[in-house]
């Protein structure tokens, strides 16, 4: 096998673009058994490796021959922010230069990522900062994997153990995980609007990561030619749908997509999303005072989910939301809640953390974007 690297002269793989099947294809056409390939996935998935350097298994000259064909490309970690309340955020640099940010939140014994999707968004969601940029790009797949590997890298860090020491325990102690355990697709970027590097990255997070598809969640704002698609090509994960009104109108105004994808046309695409067992769309209803958040629209929205199975999400608009909106008041939240509880929906207030560090949902976007 090493004559045969030597002996080809090719441009370079990068290793984290492959695919499972990929992976063996790359191995037994350079030569290798099979089992060399396991062996790269578990360095890369499990042990973070940055580097064809770190594939210990492999004998030095066999490292040194892989490296000929082969490199691990890395997104590059430039800041670190802790927020009061332990949520984490991470601004990474891609390959070429572009600016990503992810989020951790801490929760119990579960630790989940907020992951991005594409550099900044098109849709435009007045309530959103993330669309307040613009689109600059998709990601690849390995870009968007890549984050959970990072994250997953600096959890493993001794420093970074010690310093969240204080959150390893909760007060019924259980141990945290030191890995993450949960996977949301609500960062920066519309994920259905990247559609075929997102289902890529859905399967490698699932094949090579270990975290179950039942804790990895999408969120979309609906984009209706690729919902139906997503059920057939991803693995079965959970879906979210970012609802915010209970007329065309309104859902207009603070979500530009509703006029390309009308409201009703999304509620009739989520009636035929097939869901398996004990599987519920989350509806999430960021509440903006005056815009959204009145008894009518408590009463309208219980009208349009009726008959699905569903849970709601209310989630008061952060405080510093942009153009001029403010969030509801806690009275309202309050009203609105009850008149779905009343109703028999699972409503849930969810409140958005990390909020000191830009970290809460729409806060995401790096000045530096
Ligand atoms: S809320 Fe999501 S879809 Fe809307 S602009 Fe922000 S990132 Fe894009």
């Amino acid at each position: 096998m090493v004559a045969g690297i030597f002996s080809i002269i090719m441009s370079k793989t990068n290793l984290k673009s492959l695919s499972k099947d990929e992976m063996f294809d790359f191995t037994v056409s350079h030569g290798l058994p099979r089992y060399r390939a396991d062996q790269i996935i578990h360095r890369i998935y499990e042990k973070y490796a940055s580097s064809i350097d770190e594939i210990t298994e492999f004998s030095k000259e066999l490292r040194k021959a892989l490296e000929e064909l082969a490199f691990i490309s890395c997104i590059r970690i430039v800041k670190r922010l802790v927020s009061s309340d332990g949520t984490e955020k991470f601004l990474f640099s891609l390959d070429d230069g572009r600016l990503i940010e992810s989020v951790l939140i801490t929760d119990k014994n579960r630790l989940t990522l907020c992951i991005s999707s594409q550099v900044g968004c098109a849709l435009g969601c007045r309530f959103c900062r993330t669309g307040k940029l613009g689109l600059t790009r998709n990601l690849k797949s390995h870009e968007i994997v890549d984050q959970v590997i990072a994250v997953n890298r600096i959890l493993a860090e001794p420093d970074v153990i010690t310093s969240r020491a204080h959150l390893a325990k909760d007060k019924d102690g259980v141990f945290l995980p030191r890995k993450i355990t949960n996977i949301v697709f609500m960062g920066m970027g519309e994920p259905l609007m990247n559609f075929d590097e997102v289902v890529e990255a859905l399967w490698k997070i699932v094949i090579f990561t270990g975290i179950s598809r039942r804790k990895i969640t999408l969120s979309t704002a609906g984009i209706l030619p690729k919902l139906p698609l997503l059920p057939q090509q991803a693995p079965e994960i959970n879906l979210a749908v970012s609802l915010n009104a209970t007329t065309e109108a309104s859902r207009s105004g603070i979500m530009p997509v509703n006029r390309k994808y009308p409201l009703a046309a999304l509620i009739g695409a989520c009636e035929k999303f097939p869901l398996g067992p004990g599987r519920r769309i989350t509806f999430e209803y960021i509440m903006i005072k005056g815009v959204n958040d009145t008894p009518g629209d408590a009463r309208r929205l219980v009208k349009l989910l009726r008959g699905l199975r569903c849970k709601i999400n209310l989630i008061p608009l952060n405080h510093d939301g942009p153009d001029g909106l403010r969030p509801s008041s806690e009275k309202n939240i309050l009203e609105f809640q009850e008149i779905l509880d009343l109703n028999k929906m699972t409503a849930l207030i969810r409140r958005s953390k990390g909020g000191d560090i830009s970290a809460a949902c729409g806060q995401l976007a790096s000045p530096q974007l």
